[in-house]
């Protein structure tokens, strides 16, 4: 008998490219349970966050017509991150590997079948790796890439090129349930497991229909989290930017005595006002820097919830 697979997949208000990947996630289910690679009670969890169209709707009506279409409801719109670990903790104990993807399947669900062949082979994570970006547009391709090289400057350890497109086996999740973040950065967390694992490179789709789910804000937001989460160098940063402008300053400040002792002295409005309103802004910024941190550590003591579940479509809960 093989391993049981859960194919774990975020949906917000996505009507529109729904009646497109449930069946093709299903025919994934379909043929790897034919080739007896999974078990043949695997099944797809779809976490619904908080969409206002009708995708719970779609969701209930595929459930009613294949048992394996399971689903959970969150009480609101939390956001992808959120979302996934919700859907993972949520299959935790009920399968032996989960896949995550987007629903907008612009990821290739035919790799998953060499996932599955890795885990067999006994890696616990296996990456989904983009050979390429070429279908994503001249600005996302850009400004993602810039963001892993930067954050690998900065020394956070992530896969380039990797979204949250990875199988996990029942192990990983145990270990990834220890970690207990509200700033949740998933892709910055999983290769802190250490666990072995493995890699499979795929080239990436256009979205099946709908639009990006991931405005620039949201985008901003989670390259914020991956950054404050995981390095405090911004911090170090603030601290060499101060010594440099105090390097600057006793620099202004011995040319400021040696025109005194030779007589000419400079006046002037401009430079005053200039590097007062210079390092009130680099105050600012460092403030800022800092308070980013602070409000993060505001966030972690309380420990909040990260998700509500309100309702679970499963196929033993008939
Ligand atoms: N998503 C979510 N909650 C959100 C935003 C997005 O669950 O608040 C889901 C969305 O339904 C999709 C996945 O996250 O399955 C990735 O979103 P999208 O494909 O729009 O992002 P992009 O590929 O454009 O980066
Ligand atoms: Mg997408």
């Amino acid at each position: 008998m093989s391993d049981r697979l859960a194919i774990v997949v975020p949906c917000y208000n996505e009507e529109e490219v729904l009646p497109i990947s449930i069946p093709e996630l299903l025919k994934v289910l379909e043929d790897l349970a034919g080739k007896q690679k999974i078990d043949r009670d695997s099944y797809l969890l779809f976490v619904n966050d908080g969409s206002r169209d009708r995708t719970w709707e779609l969701l209930e009506e595929a459930h009613r017509k294949d048992a394996r279409v399971c689903a959970v409801k969150l009480a609101k719109n939390c956001g992808h991150q959120s979302a996934l670990i919700a859907g993972l903790m949520t299959v935790r104990e009920n399968a032996d590997m989960t896949v995550s993807i987007d629903a907008d399947l612009q990821d290739d669900v035919s790799v998953i079948e060499d996932m599955v062949d890795a885990y067999h082979n006994g890696c616990e994570i296996v990456y989904g790796i983009r050979g390429s970006r070429k279908s994503d547009s001249f600005f996302k391709r850009t400004t993602a890439q810039g963001f892993y090289k930067f954050l690998a400057a900065l020394g956070v350890k992530t896969v380039y090129n990797h979204a949250d497109f990875r199988l996990m086996s029942s192990k990983a999740l145990a270990e990834l349930a220890q970690y207990h973040e509200t700033n949740l950065y998933l892709r910055g967390l999983i290769p802190l497991l250490g666990l072995k694992t493995g890699e499979v490179f795929y080239e990436r789709k256009e979205r099946l229909a709908g639009e990006s789910k991931y405005p620039f804000k949201k985008m901003l937001a989670l390259a914020m989290n991956g950054i404050t989460s995981f390095s405090v160098q911004p911090i170090r940063l603030v601290f060499q930017v101060g010594l440099f402008v105090l390097l600057i300053c006793l620099c202004a400040a011995v040319y400021a005595f040696v025109s005194y002792l030779s007589g000419s002295v400079e006046h002037g409005w401009t430079s005053i006002i200039l590097s007062i309103w210079f390092l009130g802004g680099v105050q600012l910024l460092a403030i800022g820097v800092i308070g980013e941190y602070i409000g993060k550590i505001y966030n972690e003591v309380k420990h909040r919830p990260l998700y509500h579940i309100e309702t679970v479509l499963q196929s033993d809960t008939e």
